[in-house]
């Protein structure tokens, strides 16, 4: 089994690809929830959602997020009861918060909410939330404190950024089942997706970051940094806060220590030597995914560096 951990839209996109490549069975998706939200008084968890859509073939191209064949009739009501849309949900969409706030209140959890919706839209692999507890990013900026979803899509990031902190997550315990995925895996792969707010929250959780220093598996992470700047999103501001070069040596470096091989763009060749001066090796690929080739070649490429005899790494040497 390929572990995966991922966030929403780059995580999304990257998993569209690797789903083309390896059985369905054989993946398990590790997702953030730390942008998870109550918005209408229903439980939206953005990231669970997009996996979900992208692995059953219900994702919007044209938006990246929410379904294909979507329509906002319910959105533009709430706004006639003065109600807040600057997060959108389709009408579509809306049924999966719905079943899901349903499930939650009748006292499953999030992961059990995850594997019955995932089943019900034939899902074959497996969807796992990093945690059952409740985690919360807060975005430290000029604005004052604000949850991932208000620095995001209301503010659009465009707002000076101070700082990011995980709530919640010290009291966190792993989802039933990722630490035993992590331990039991063929290959860990990071997704594409941003290190801080993305994959940032799953390590938050105690005992995962311990659970990857220790898995027999080579973890392969994709730099969501070409360029040295983010493909999109916020990414580049947010690591630059935390200390991290925007570049694929800054992903190396938040990933250091438990990271085999970095997948980097082949743009960013004259990276390679920081790369591997921080004991993980550096593979070039082509890794902007524009195409549904690209996404392909990228999970072939991401394959070959979990399994090339030639990048075991200081780490996984027997
Ligand atoms: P979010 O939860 O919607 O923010 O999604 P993710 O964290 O999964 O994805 C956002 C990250 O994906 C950003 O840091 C982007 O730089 C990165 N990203 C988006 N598209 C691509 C791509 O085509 N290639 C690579 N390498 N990274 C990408």
């Amino acid at each position: 089994v390929i572990v995966v951990l991922t966030g929403g839209s780059g995580g999304a996109t990257f998993v569209q690809g690797l789903a083309e490549v390896v059985p369905a069975r054989e993946l398990t998706l590790l997702v953030n929830t730390g942008d998870d939200l109550l918005w209408w008084g229903l439980h939206v968890s953005p990231d669970i959602d997009s996996i979900t859509y992208a692995l059953a073939g219900l994702l919007s191209r044209e938006r990246g997020w929410g379904m294909e064949d979507e329509s906002f009739r319910c959105l533009e009501m709430m706004q006639r009861y003065g109600a807040e849309t600057w997060f959108q949900l389709g009408d579509r969409d809306l049924a999966l918060h719905l079943t899901r706030t349903r499930m939650l209140a009748a006292g499953k959890t999030l992961s059990q909410a995850t594997r019955e919706i995932t089943a019900r839209l034939g899902i074959a692999a497996t969807v796992l939330p990093a945690t059952d507890d409740r985690v919360e990013t807060i975005v430290s900026t000029a604005k004052g404190d604000l949850t991932f979803q208000e620095f995001f899509v209301r503010e659009r990031w465009q707002v000076e950024v101070r700082g990011v902190r995980i709530e919640g997550a010290e009291r966190a315990r792993p989802a039933p089942g990722v630490l035993q995925a992590i331990a039991a895996a063929e290959a860990v792969v990071l997704a594409p997706s941003n290190p801080i707010t993305s994959i940032g929250p799953i390590l938050a959780v105690p005992g995962i970051r311990e659970a990857l220093r220790q898995t027999p598996a080579r973890v392969v992470a994709v730099s969501p940094i070409v360029g040295g700047a983010a493909v999109s999103g916020p990414a580049g501001a947010l690591m630059a806060c935390q200390g991290l070069p925007v570049s694929a040596a800054g992903v190396a470096k938040a990933y250091r220590d438990f990271l085999n091989v970095l997948v980097m763009d082949t743009r960013d060749t004259g990276e390679t030597a920081k790369v591997d001066a921080l004991g993980v090796k550096a593979h070039c690929a082509a890794t902007i995914m524009t195409s549904a080739e690209d996404k392909v070649a990228l999970a072939c490429a991401v394959l070959a560096a979990a399994t090339t005899p030639d990048l075991a790494s200081r780490r996984a040497a027997p």
